[in-house]
């Protein structure tokens, strides 16, 4: 038995839980999946069901990610921009406010054609360039930062004072109708000068796009111009200690995909990018599984984050799930050869359940293990939403993962004399 602090590695496989599914005999893809490893950390650990942020409330990822981190989502969730922001490598200030853009196509009535401009935007990068740091008559005094990320992707930046993100989306969210004017949803000064600030942006960018060399290009080759940027999701730094000053660890996280790595860079760990690790059904989740034990050299705890469960949820995918599932677990495969189990507390869960059959998120429990050498094993052997009912956690939120984790790691702080 170690006396040591053991190492943390944390799996969260998003949106990988599931329901009962009619094609597979009212099985789950969990249940279904050929999961080997991820059923022998359930064997030897201990199992249990975690509500992430409360009973049948579904979470978003991002306050899916901060509960389980440990954080109170409800106190630090401060909008997604600023995690977008910073999960695409901005650097965000206290006063920042951040959005999450689209790239879109609108005709002469600003009627948006299409949300994506077609999904795919070579010149996104280019776009990009001629829309930051434009100058705004409205608020002169609040700098503009735009910054391209993948596909029709974008984030846009506001850097001022007497900013606020209680502002509204410009994006209407389907197609066929106006792009929406942002309104204050406080009657805060700053949430006004704000909302005033986002409606100029608009205006100005979309007259700049309409311009844009790069746009003539993309409709002499038959594809939607990007000539608007729909904003959303405004968003701030949420105010909260690092993960080191609050737990006394040093944390990585290995996560394809921007969202993630923003909580994670919010909270103050250290992001490993990894090339290939690219957020959908393809991402080379060997080459995580390998960056993840490299990192255990010199962090306490690893986070691994990986979304293309939740991608193929969205979509309906069923075979694409439950082939994603069996990649996460060769993946923990990968991870339990190269550690030494006496000196290492893993755990595997989801962020939420994302039912092929409802294609969203939803409030059910999800499944959690902890193989630790120092946790009493139940007699659950296999990991799942149905297996692990009987589980010796019994039923956990979100937010005790992490001093479970801890206190299992020999890591606990003791409350009282
Ligand atoms: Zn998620
Ligand atoms: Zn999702």
């Amino acid at each position: 038995m170690a006396v040591e602090p053991l190492k943390m590695i944390l799996i969260i496989g998003d949106g990988m839980a599931d329901r009962p599914v009619r094609e597979l005999t009212f099985k789950t893809p969990l249940e279904v999946a050929n999961t080997p490893n991820m059923d022998e950390i359930a064997r030897r650990g201990i199992t249990g069901l975690m509500d992430v942020l409360e009973p049948g409330v579904p979470p978003g990822s991002a306050p899916a990610h901060l509960a389980i981190l440990g954080y109170d989502p409800y106190n630090n969730y401060t909008g997604r921009g600023a995690f977008e922001a910073l999960g695409i490598g901005l650097n965000l200030s206290a006063d920042d406010v951040a959005f999450r853009c689209n790239f879109a196509t609108v005709n002469d009535e600003f009627v948006v054609i299409d949300r994506r401009a077609g999904r795919y935007i070579h010149e996104g990068d280019e776009l990009a360039k001629a829309i930051s740091g434009l100058v705004l008559s409205s608020t002169p005094d609040v700098k503009v930062l735009f910054r391209h990320s993948i596909e029709h992707r974008a984030v846009l930046v506001f850097r001022g004072k007497n900013l606020s993100r209680m502002v509204s989306s410009t994006d209407p969210g389907r197609t066929g109708v106006r792009v929406l004017e942002a309104k204050p949803l406080t009657n805060d000064p700053s949430a006004i000068r704000t909302a005033k600030a986002l409606n100029e942006f608009t205006m100005k960018s979309h007259e700049i796009l309409m311009r844009h060399p790069a746009n003539k290009r993309r409709t002499s080759r038959g594809l939607p111009p990007a000539n608007i940027v729909l904003c959303r999701g405004a968003g701030t730094l949420p105010k909260v200690m690092s993960v080191e000053e609050k737990f006394n660890i040093k944390s990585a996280c290995i996560a394809g995909v921007a969202l993630i790595k923003g909580v994670c860079k919010a909270l103050g760990f250290k992001i490993i990018d990894v090339p290939g690790a690219t957020g959908g059904l393809n991402s080379d989740l060997h080459a995580k599984a390998r960056a993840a034990i490299k990192a255990l050299e010199d962090h306490d705890f690893i986070l691994i984050s990986v979304k293309g469960t939740d991608a193929a949820s969205h979509d309906g995918l069923l075979d694409e799930k439950i082939r994603m599932i069996e990649r996460i677990d060769e993946m923990v495969g990968l991870i339990l050869d190269e550690v030494d189990v006496e000196s290492i507390c893993i755990a595997i869960t989801a962020d939420h359940a994302s039912p092929i059959s409802v294609r969203n998120h939803v409030g059910d429990p999800v499944p959690v293990a902890i193989l630790a050498p120092t946790v009493v094993p139940d007699e659950v052997s296999s990991f799942s939403e149905r297996a692990s009912l009987k589980g010796g956690l019994g039923r956990i939120r979100g937010v005790n993962l992490m001093p479970i984790m801890l206190n299992y790691s020999l890591r606990g702080k003791k409350f009282g004399e």
